[in-house]
């Protein structure tokens, strides 16, 4: 397991850095109003338009999932950080407690989980919900992956038959 801590400055960095691509699509979405009420610009707003246009799109392509992982507080991490790994692994943005068990401050894990399947003793691994759970991260038994299909709680660690 690798982990990255995020407190204070690097934490506002981290989100600023999710936040940016956002910052640049609400430029060009008023543009025309930017424009009008500051003409001067007018010159650059072309350029500005294409390379925001390409910036988000590539933004979005390859770190779209850490969005997932601070919204969500859990995603599957991208292929191409584990392209030497054939498990399924996920990101979590997780809590941190000091030693009075108050909220201390987050750092993104890179986890895997895999446990037994309670019907065939196959090995789930989580996995996306797909068509039948979308937006859900399911536990699915190697042996059966359609039937033996399990819900998963990043933070109970708990999973009940969803089939
Ligand atoms: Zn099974």
């Amino acid at each position: 397991m690798s982990s990255l801590d995020l407190k204070g400055k690097r934490l506002s960095l981290f989100l600023a850095f999710i936040m940016l691509p956002f910052v640049v699509f609400f430029l060009i979405l008023f543009s025309p109003i930017i424009l009008t009420l500051f003409p001067m610009f007018a010159n650059v707003a072309g350029g500005f338009i294409f390379w925001g246009i390409l910036y988000i799109a590539v933004m979005v392509g390859f770190f779209g999932f850490l969005y997932r992982v601070v919204d969500k507080r859990v995603a599957m991490a991208p292929d191409w950080m584990i392209l030497t790994s054939r498990e399924y692994w996920l990101l979590e943005y997780r809590r941190e407690m000091d030693k009075d068990g108050d909220y201390s401050h987050r750092r993104i894990a890179l986890v895997l989980y895999s446990g037994d399947c309670p019907v065939c003793n196959g090995s789930v691994q989580i996995a996306r919900g797909g068509f039948h759970f979308p937006g859900r991260l399911v536990g699915r038994c190697a042996e059966s992956p359609v039937e033996h299909v399990f819900s998963f709680d990043h933070i109970s660690k708990v999973g009940r038959p969803l089939r």
